[in-house]
């Protein structure tokens, strides 16, 4: 099993300049190279080949070199796996229709990779470039008896260096519970609640989260009041830096203790990928901030249910879950953002907007993975809106069900 570890580096001086330096010049490769990509796609769209790939970067990065001669202090190595990160960043944009990548602007979200050629040794990590170790504290791991480390990334925070360290576990995952709609459950992932579950289960978002956001809230609205670059300016961006990072570690570990629970207690998981519902769309800092916190749960709980042997489904964004009836499949066209209660017009449930989704999330990922014939009738199915959505699935339910299935419920 892939297991990631986490320390703090302790960088001498001299170290502290190499290591500025990598984040600089792997910023810079990154930032050329996009520039790069985008003009040639721009000349060359009706071309037969209308893009660069990662290897033609590759070798333009060997003359970019003998232009700027400094890069050779770089280990090479992290310069092509900024290369990498762009290649796969333009991929997404291009089939997974995320955001275009941005430019790398100095001292926001800074790091770089290291591929191979990594040591621990005691408490220090050695890598290229970096032959005298640099020393680094807070992991719980033994990592000095890591035989093999795949990758280490190394990010820079409020002013302090971590490393990311990424390696093979000896640990033996346990085999998988079988697919089914037996100790199964739902997840909506809210704004006002953390997450709401179809058996009803509701979890708040804990109130000291909600304190340190609101802090960063206001700090962002000063700081886009004060002119760039000010003194002002600069020592308010240090101040949010810090409430974020704090914001992160208690997400970190509140992620941590609800994924393991869901985990342990349910057999199949079914949750929504990222773009919750679109909902808060006019409120641009709450919608990142919870876009981001979704994303490390997602994460976590992904992970977590591979550690305890568990499934997790993910339905699309494009699945209607909160305007379907869960009880008669009606779909309430007409659903708005703000209607907090879920009002069904045809068979009169009146439900929690939230429930009502977890329980549609549900129902839809059962239905993607066909493991709903015990529980819903392919009445049930036919009318619930999905109809449609999956006819394959839909065909093979619909074949297998039997008629006395109509009378139930
Ligand atoms: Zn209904």
């Amino acid at each position: 099993m892939i297991t990631a570890a986490k320390v703090k580096l302790y960088p001498n001086e001299g170290q502290k300049i190499l290591l500025e330096k990598h984040f600089g010049s792997c910023r810079f490769v990154y930032n050329y190279f996009l520039k790069k990509r985008d003009e040639y796609y721009i000349t060359h769209r009706d071309a037969q080949r209308s893009s660069l790939n990662y290897f033609d970067t590759n070798n333009m990065l060997i003359e970019l070199k003998k232009e700027h001669p400094w890069l050779y202090e770089i280990n090479a190595q992290s310069l092509q796996m900024s290369l990498r990160f762009l290649d796969n960043a333009l991929k997404n944009f291009f089939h997974k229709n995320t955001e275009h990548p941005k430019f790398k602007r100095k001292g926001i979200n800074e790091y770089f990779a290291v591929p191979q050629h990594i040591k621990i040794q005691g408490n220090r990590i050695y890598f290229p470039k970096f032959s005298e170790g640099i020393y680094f504290k807070g992991s719980k791991d033994k990592l000095s008896e890591i035989r093999d480390i795949n990758e280490i990334v190394i990010t820079k925070d409020s002013g302090y260096y971590y490393c990311s360290i990424i390696y093979e576990n000896e640990e033996e995952l346990p085999e998988k519970k079988p697919l089914s709609s037996e100790n199964s459950v739902g997840i909506d992932l809210g704004i006002e609640k953390f997450a709401t579950l179809s058996n009803g289960i509701a979890i708040e978002n804990p109130g000291f989260i909600k304190k340190v956001e609101k802090r960063i809230k206001r700090l962002q609205k000063q700081l886009s009041r004060k002119q760039k670059g000010s003194k002002n300016g600069s020592k308010h961006i240090l101040k949010s830096q810090k409430e974020y990072m704090k914001l992160r570690n208690m997400r970190e570990d509140f992620d941590d203790k609800i994924s393991t629970a869901i985990a342990k207690q349910y057999d199949t998981i079914v949750i929504e990928d990222l773009n919750v519902h679109g909902m808060m769309q006019n409120h641009h800092i709450s919608k990142s901030l919870s876009d981001v916190s979704f994303y490390y749960f997602k994460q976590k709980l992904e992970w977590k249910a591979e550690k305890y042997g568990k499934n997790m489904i993910e339905i699309g964004r494009f699945d209607p879950s909160s305007k379907i009836c869960s009880r008669c499949g009606n779909i309430k066209h007409d659903l708005k953002l703000s209607d907090r209660i879920y009002h069904c017009d045809v068979c009169g449930l009146t439900i929690d907007r939230d429930l009502n989704a977890a329980k549609n999330i549900r129902k839809i990922g059962l239905i993607k993975v066909g493991s709903v014939r015990s529980e819903f009738t392919p009445v049930e199915i036919a009318t619930s809106g999905l109809y449609g959505i999956y006819p394959y699935r839909q065909m093979s339910v619909v074949e297998s069900g039997s008629s006395d299935a109509l009378a139930e419920e």
